[in-house]
């Protein structure tokens, strides 16, 4: 529309005029008053600038209110990263969700409502995981892994030393190496072995009245290939001392899908006295710090006065129990794919993208687990290939900041961003077809011309 500026500015309704709109008054009940002031304080600038009319700011208001009062954003992962840590690492089974929102309020969880006494705190969920995992004596709960290892360093080697191969001195990202997290509770770290090759008789040598515990890593985000060697829980559960393991993925128990990835039940058989995993890896739950063992150990750990400060809330409580207990998480299901009917799942999107006109096509993909585990284990996946240049609107496109679509991160290979379908579940194929398709009209160069490809206009860098 054609308005002067000076005029526009005169015109544009008061705030508190537009704030005064049914649809407005209604979502400050639903997101709170600033997020609705600066959704109509944006309207108000468009109006000003000249880009809508003064009769239209309130509609312009409305349509840029975010869906949520959290900014957090819903993506779908077509990365074929199946635990991304940039995006919250394993999604949860809506038993899970439905779990957690039912926690949200009130809710027993310190409570015997049988009694109407205190009760012990999130004894189902616990009960859940010693039922998931016989082999462990005793099991607790904390924040994270990372939390899961501090407690038990603190707990059992503050002033001593914590024995570890020079192998396993891992950074777990973010530039965050499990060293210096373990030396930062006042243990000490007694180095053993070398990079590639570390044998028993390097940790029996390095043992003493010193010694808190041995702590034998699983190095999930790497591989040491070629001359190595490395000491089996079994061998060192034999030493003498407590071995500690931290088996990073979460795994309960082996899984065929990624066979070299230890797991809680074979660490524990094999001997080892206390077994630490991420919640939000390969269990494919709420981020959490799973400690399960010998019962002296994990009530030493879960009586020490740091776990107060780990412990974890109610909502990751809700979230686990119902991960461990409910049916096949989305990572699970994910892990037991069958690569055919993610190649039909390819083709069947490919197909109804090009029949809107987007230069899209199927092919076979390589998807990993993640830092989460299995490094350099390929999974058979399939994707849907489309042009580079569909990335920022699927990212940012208006219909994701509204919330109508989740946001869709790809990967980019070759000029092309690949839509992996590893870790998107068959219910979510419609989503991802829709957010495609509404990024497309924004970038309407991708529609496919004669057969020509666009050129690949923008800077993205892959997602990994
Ligand atoms: C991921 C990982 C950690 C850190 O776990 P968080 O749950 O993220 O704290 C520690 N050790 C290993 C081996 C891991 O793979």
């Amino acid at each position: 529309m054609v308005t002067l500026v000076g005029d526009a500015r005169r015109l544009v309704p008061r705030t508190d005029a537009i704030l005064a709109d049914p649809r407005l008054v209604a979502a400050q009940g639903r997101l709170g008053r600033s997020l609705v002031r600066e959704a109509v304080r944006q309207a108000q600038h468009r109006a000003r600038q000249g880009e809508i009319g003064p009769d239209e700011v309130a509609d312009a208001a409305v349509a840029a209110l975010p869906p949520l009062a959290a900014s957090l954003t819903r993506v779908l992962n077509a990365t074929g990263v199946l635990l991304h840590t940039n995006l919250g690492r394993a999604p949860l089974s809506a038993a899970a969700a439905d779990a957690l929102t039912a926690a949200a309020g009130c809710t027993d969880l310190e409570f015997d409502l049988a009694t109407g006494s205190r009760g012990r705190r999130g004894a189902a969920m616990l009960a859940a995981l010693a039922a998931a995992v016989p082999q462990a004596e005793a099991v607790h709960v904390v924040n994270n892994n990372a939390a899961a290892l501090v407690l038990a360093a603190t707990a059992l080697a503050a002033g001593s030393e914590i024995v570890l191969s020079r192998g396993e001195m891992i950074e777990i990202g973010d530039r965050f190496r499990l060293p210096e997290l373990l030396a930062s509770t006042g243990a000490r770290i007694r180095e053993v072995g070398s990079t590639n090759r570390t044998t028993v008789a390097d940790y029996a040598a390095a043992i003493g009245p010193q010694t808190g515990f041995i702590l034998k890593v699983h190095p999930s985000n790497y591989r040491v290939e070629g001359f190595t060697a490395a000491a089996s829980v079994a061998d060192l559960a034999k030493l003498g001392v407590p071995v500690v393991g931290d088996i990073g993925s979460g795994l309960l128990a082996p899984h065929p899908a990624v066979p070299d990835e230890p797991d809680a039940a074979s660490w524990l058989r094999a001997g080892a006295d206390l077994v630490t995993a991420s919640g939000d890896k390969l269990l494919g739950g709420p981020q959490a710090g799973l400690i399960l063992g010998r019962a002296d150990l994990v009530s030493a750990l879960a009586r020490h006065p740091l776990a107060r400060a780990l412990r974890v809330d109610k909502l990751t409580v809700a979230a686990l129990e119902a991960t461990l207990t409910g049916p096949p998480t989305p990572v699970a299901r994910a892990l037991a794919s069958d690569p055919a009917a993610l190649a039909e799942r390819a083709a069947a999107l490919a197909g109804r993208l090009a029949a809107a006109g987007i230069d899209a096509g199927p092919v076979a993909s390589q998807a990993a687990v993640g830092g989460g585990g299995a490094p350099g284990v390929p999974l058979p996946s399939a994707a849907v290939s489309v042009p580079e240049s569909l990335a920022p609107a699927l990212r940012t496109g208006p219909g994701v900041r509204a919330g109508r679509h989740p946001a869709v991160i790809g990967r980019l290979t070759e000029g092309r961003l690949l839509l992996d379908l590893y870790a998107i579940g068959p219910a979510e194929d419609e989503a991802l077809a829709e957010a495609v398709l509404a990024a497309a009209v924004l970038a309407a160069p991708v529609l496919a011309v004669d057969g020509d490809r666009p050129a690949s206009g923008n800077g993205d860098r892959p997602c990994r």
